[in-house]
Formats: structure tokens, sequence, C-alpha cells
């Protein structure tokens, strides 16, 4: 079983299930509105590696977490900030839970766990790895030899991250924010009315629900600084190993450009799933390599939605027995590193349906064997069509061809008989 790793920048082996239970903590969205198609990757990326690894005998436990206190969730509901938070996670569970994956073993909330993230910061207060300053806690870069390490930047060189003259060292960032009098919601701490900072709260969390060392941690590709960063020197610096693989997804580009609500390019997981439905998203994120950057488009979900039907095509046919090793070969290929175009383009192959169902059931598309049943409404209108064909009243006939596929289905003849499909 090997896996890319952002930290050491190869491909590295994890250990075999016997080792002990697999430790997996994937970020997940802030909470401010419904959330868009880019946040549907990391989640799949994690459910589905989660899902292959227990097939595949291991123990696995998936963290995915819900940042529900943030300056976006400020600007979007003023004084209104916990309400909005609260729907918006709601929204989120709602729209991943679409996906029919159901890996995810915890949720957690940052406003659930501010006495772990305050007991965090105090131990790194106390390790001079942090200090007070108006009532805002910041980390102390400097201490941390090796920061810089996942994302390739130089430690004299990194960038500045949210620059504020109280800080000794632009590059130090905010492990715990002072109250501002804009913000409705805050804490009390040993440091004043406030709230965490963004990346002690995944440090917090995935310790808290995986201990102080864990096997993978996944995200996409746009946190790795300062995000991940920040994340591996807050935990080093209490002595922890942390995570020991770090999994980036590439990220979701919209017409060629990084697809964020800043750019103007807004498709909601919601909207998404409506138009084109849950197979056919799950079928677009699987033809890239979780590691590469996908393209959304138009064009691409079409062409999912006919692989989709080309999937359900193959079980209206008889099975065929699918060449000696097939498996073995779909094995392998999600085995290294995950690549599920491989696998898919052997699933294309395949005419056994058998084999075929079970490899479809790995990422959650076990719904493309059922045949699918038309109301009776449509069942009726193909069989006045069928009394028409009989009487050669072709008029008729293709009136109620017509009125089926209005409805979404389509009407196949076959010898004496005929078949209902749902439209491509
Ligand atoms: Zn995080």
């Amino acid at each position: 079983m090997r896996l890319s790793d952002t930290l050491t920048g190869s491909v590295v082996e994890l250990p075999p299930p016997s080792a002990g239970e697999i430790g997996m903590y994937f970020c997940g969205p802030t909470v401010y509105a419904r959330a868009h198609i880019g946040n549907a990757r990391p989640y799949l990326v994690g459910s589905w590696y989660a899902r292959w690894l227990r097939l595949r005998g291991y123990s696995v436990k998936l963290v995915h977490n819900i940042t529900d206190v943030d300056d976006k969730i400020f600007v979007a509901a003023p004084g209104r900030s916990g309400e909005r938070a609260d729907r918006a996670t709601a929204w989120y569970l709602d729209d991943v839970g679409r996906f029919g994956l159901d890996e995810v073993d915890e949720f957690p909330r940052v406003t659930a766990m501010i006495e772990p993230i305050k007991d965090f910061i105090a131990e790194l207060l106390e390790r001079e790895f942090a200090y007070a300053v108006g009532g805002d806690v910041y980390f102390r870069v400097s201490r941390s030899p090796e920061y810089g390490v996942l994302s390739g930047q130089r430690p004299e060189q990194v960038e500045e991250q949210e620059p504020n003259p109280r800080k000794e060292d632009p590059r130090d960032f905010a492990l715990w924010k002072a109250s501002k009098p804009e913000e409705d919601r805050s804490w009390d701490s040993l440091w004043g009315k406030g709230r965490p900072g963004w990346h002690i709260e995944c440090s917090a969390m995935a310790e808290k629900l995986l201990g102080p060392a864990f096997e993978i941690h996944g995200g996409g590709r746009d946190i790795v600084f300062p995000h991940h960063e920040n994340e591996l020197a807050q935990s080093r610096a209490r002595g922890h190993d942390f995570a020991r693989i770090w999994m980036h997804n590439g990220m979701l580009r919209f017409t060629g450009e990084k697809m964020s609500k800043s750019v103007g390019n807004v498709e909601t997981i919601m909207d998404v799933l409506d138009e084109w439905g849950r197979e056919a998203v799950l079928l677009f994120f699987l033809t890239a390599h979780w590691r590469s950057p996908i393209d959304f488009s138009a064009e691409r979900m079409a062409s999912a939605l006919a692989r989709a039907d080309g999937l359900r095509e193959s079980f209206r046919n008889p099975s065929q027995p699918a060449p000696e090793g097939s498996w073995e070969r779909f094995k392998e290929s999600l085995d290294d590193d995950f690549s599920t175009p491989e696998a898919l383009a052997l699933m294309h192959e395949w005419r056994d349906h058998e084999l075929l169902r079970r490899a479809l059931d790995v990422f959650g598309l076990a719904s493309l064997a059922e045949e699918q049943e038309a109301p009776a409404e449509v069942e009726e209108l193909a069989r006045r069509r069928q009394e028409a064909r009989v009487a050669r009243d072709f008029v008729e006939s293709d009136r109620l061809r017509a009125e089926i596929e209005a409805a979404g289905w389509e009407v196949r003849d076959e010898a004496d008989a005929y078949r209902l499909v749902p439209k491509a």
C-alpha cells in the first residue's frame, strides 16, 4: 500500500493492517455559506481512501473537521454568526451525505473543542513557543528550526502571515485572537476574551481524536502553506510527531482557474448534485488522479454522465467473464498511490457483472448495477405504444414515444417486446 507524501516528496509505504489503526485527518470547510464543489474533493478523496483501506483489511478512523468560528462567518452574518455556522454545518453535512459514502467517523466542530485548544496554547506558552500580547497569542516561528519543511520554504524566507505590528517576527502566526467589537462570539481564556486561530484548531482536534502521532493528514494543495505548515510546527513544538504522511489533493479548476468564491465562480455541491446526479459527480472526481488538478466544466460533467450510462448499460447486456487476474490489476492500481483513473479504465473494459458490481461498490457506485424501474405512468404509456405498434398506428406510437422521452425514459424495441431504460 503506497501513497504520495508531500512531506518527504516521495511515495511511502503504509504499515501492514496488523500494525494497528490508521488515523486519518482531513481538513474540512469553514461554514458560512453553501459549500462549493471544490470542497467536495478532499471529502471524497478522504472517504474513498478510508473505504479502500477498510476493504483491504485495515482498521481506520477518519476525522473531518468543521471550522465554525472564523472571520468569514462574522462577515457573512454579523450578530448571528453562531446561527449561520450551525445552519451552514447542517447544509454541508446534507450535501456530502448525498454522496452516500458515510466513511467519516467524526466531524468535530471548533466551538465544541475550545478546552483542548486552550490547553494546547497554554502548553506552547509554557514551552516558550508562543507569547501573549494585547489579548492575542502568537506562535514564535524562530523557535522552530524545521519550519518550512512541509511547504519547502527556507525558514529565513518564509512569507509574512497576518501582518500585525504587535508580532515579534513577521513570520509569527496567531494561536488565539482577542475578540473585536464587531465579533459576536468569544470565549474566556487566561489571555482574555477571544477565539482560536485557524491553524491551532486542527492540531488540537487531530491530537485529541487521533493521538499525538497518526498516519495520514489530508486536504487541498492550497492549504499546505500556511495552514499545514503551522499545524506541523505547533505539534512538533509540543514534542509530538503528528501526521506521518501528508496527502494533498490537487485543486478543482473552473475554466482553467482555481475555483473559489473570490473569483466569482460559484457552483455549489448542492447545485452540481441537483444538475448532474451523484453518480456522474462521483465519476467526474474519479477521472483524475487525486494529486492532479481537475477541471470542472459542463463538458466534463456531460462526459461523466455518459460514463455512468455506459457502466449501467453493461448490466443490461449478458455478463461475460473478465480475463484472469482482472481484480488483481484493479487492486494493484488502487494500492499503488490510489490511482482511480487506472481503476476506472479497467472497469470500463469489464463485462463481468459480479466483478464490475464489486468494483463500483468501492466508490459508492453500486447503484449503477441496479436495474431502474420506470414509474407506473411511464409503464402505461409504453404499454399503449406497444399496442399502437401492433396495430401499425405509427403516428400514435411516435407520439407516445415522445411522451415517454419527455418523462425521462427511452423505449427500446426488442423482437416482440420492449424495454424501458432511463434516458442518458
Ligand atoms: Zn485544518
